[in-house]
């Protein structure tokens, strides 16, 4: 059983690449600190999907700890449609065509003016004069001034180059796609496929989107399988103006700040996470702050200054896990900024930035909200090292990680899924119990796991939960030393 190196509660999101796809790295980012595989369905072919996810399982074996694979999928997602590339400047106007024109008559206006095309079909009816198109993650902008026989005529505000199959934004446009696209169902129905822990949609714009997923979701997976649970991306402004719905329906979310910062306020995107960070965490939704946290280690060893401070300030919020993107799946250091993010968001977990004052406050209270604060309160009051419990959906082992305690939380299972799943869950560590035991044997079991992993050390103070008091039953919470 492979030791834990950098002790940490929140958890670590990599999406993986060409950069991170062999057993040999995946190995090295686990121990380094991975949680959670993240499948970028925007990109990449179905047999390389497959491939790594499998590769992922192989190495989380060989590690002995649980990953969870999360699909992506790209969702409304409006994309340059270029032959060739094209460089714009400043103070030049171009002309914007969607795939629905006549392919003749672009190519005859593309002789004598420039031409950028998008493609999805039918957009241009939805644009205005003052619209404004960004291109690859806001890199070139545009503004539009005319509208002109089924094409649009813009400004050049912010030159570069065009490239193919480049993201577009058009903040205030409604794009005419479906919040799930053919290719989305194409790519769920491989993902439910190939037993996913967490499918993330993209672009969602309100609760009835996640509904509508789950129920889906529901009629193509066959029978014994457990449905994988959603995480929602908050990355447009109609989500923003959405969020308590999209709360209430969705298992998990994910603060995209790479799109949320083009359609949104740039310079409020930190006030933005801040909002959704401290919202999700009351509706006791696990939450991932995603983008550009570590940009600069795709091609250098160590992160910028800032770069720290960004991982500082998401774990003091209380965030479950931070995010690497390009760092982990094309960077030259994917190892290295797993790495690094642990040790960040160790050494922040540490110190007292990171205190919970008092419980967090809750959107609901029921039975098991009151158990998990009886069990945070007596650990605390008790200064305990570790809690450890049974929880065969996770929810328990979910609710007691909202209230981010100090103490290590240890949760033994049954399924597989849930294994798997509170890989996200902030400060849990999840152990695997298949077969007859009793809840009790799990625990007991857990204890000698975890005291093998180095979790739990001689004279260390163990708060066991064990049973609930609904229908009369009784709730055992012990203190055990460990000998
Ligand atoms: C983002 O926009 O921040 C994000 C995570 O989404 P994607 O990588 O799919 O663009």
């Amino acid at each position: 059983m492979q030791k834990e190196i950098i002790k940490k509660h929140t958890k670590i999101v990599a999406t993986l690449g060409p950069a991170s796809e062999t057993v040999e790295i995946l190995e090295n980012m686990i121990r380094a600190g991975l949680n959670v595989a993240r499948f970028n369905f925007s990109h990449g072919e179905y047999e390389w999907h497959e491939r790594v996810m499998q590769n992922v399982r192989t190495a989380a074996k060989n590690v002995g700890v649980p990953v969870a694979i999360l699909a992506d999928l790209q969702g409304p997602r409006v994309r340059t449609h270029m032959e060739k590339e094209l460089k714009i400047e400043q103070g030049e106007t171009v002309r914007i065509f969607d795939v629905s024109y006549d392919d003749a008559k672009i190519k005859k206006n593309a002789q004598d003016e420039k031409v950028i095309v998008l493609d999805c079909p039918e957009i241009i009816k939805e644009l205005s004069i003052g619209n404004e198109i960004l291109i690859e993650d806001g890199l070139m902008k545009v503004r539009i001034v005319d509208i002109v026989e089924g094409y649009a005529i813009a400004d050049v505000i912010d030159g570069g180059l065009v490239k193919n199959h480049k993201g577009i934004n058009i903040p205030d446009a409604r794009i005419p796609l479906p919040t799930v696209t053919k290719k989305d169902y194409d790519d769920l129905a491989f993902a439910l496929a190939h037993d996913v822990d967490f499918v993330a949609m993209s672009f969602v714009r309100d609760g009835q989107d996640i509904v509508d997923l789950r129920k889906h979701m529901k009629k193509i997976i066959v029978d014994d399988m457990q449905l994988p649970k959603i995480v929602s991306k908050i990355e447009c402004k109609e989500a923003l103006n959405n969020l308590d719905g999209i709360l209430r329906a969705t298992d998990a979310v994910m603060i995209a700040r790479g799109d949320l910062g083009i359609e949104a306020n740039p310079s409020r995107i930190t006030i933005l996470e801040k909002d959704i960070l401290k919202k999700s965490i009351s509706h006791l939704r696990p939450v991932i702050v995603a983008t550009q946290m570590l940009a600069s280690m795709e091609h250098n060893a160590r992160p910028t200054r800032a770069e720290v401070a960004d991982v500082t300030n998401a774990v003091a919020d209380h965030t479950d896990a931070v995010m690497l993107s390009g760092e982990s799946s094309m960077g030259k250091y994917p190892v290295e900024s797993v790495r690094t993010m642990a040790q960040v968001a160790s050494e922040t977990e540490i110190s007292p930035y990171d205190d919970v004052l008092e419980a967090m406050s809750l959107t609901f209270s029921s039975e098991e909200v009151n158990v998990a604060h009886a069990t945070y309160d007596f650990s605390r009051e008790l200064d305990a090292q570790a809690i450890v419990i049974f929880s065969e959906s996770g929810y328990t082992a979910r609710l007691l990680s909202h209230f981010r305690p100090d103490q290590t939380i240890l949760v033994a299972t049954n399924n597989q899924k849930t294994y798997n799943q509170l890989a996200l869950a902030w400060g849990v560590h999840s152990f695997l119990f298949v077969g007859e035991n009793s809840r009790r044997e799990c625990i007991d079991k857990t204890i000698e796991e975890a005291k093998d992993r180095g979790l739990l050390h001689t004279q260390d103070l163990v708060i066991t939960v064990l049973g609930s008091t609904k229908a009369g039953k009784k709730l055992e919470l012990t203190g055990t030393r460990i000998v």
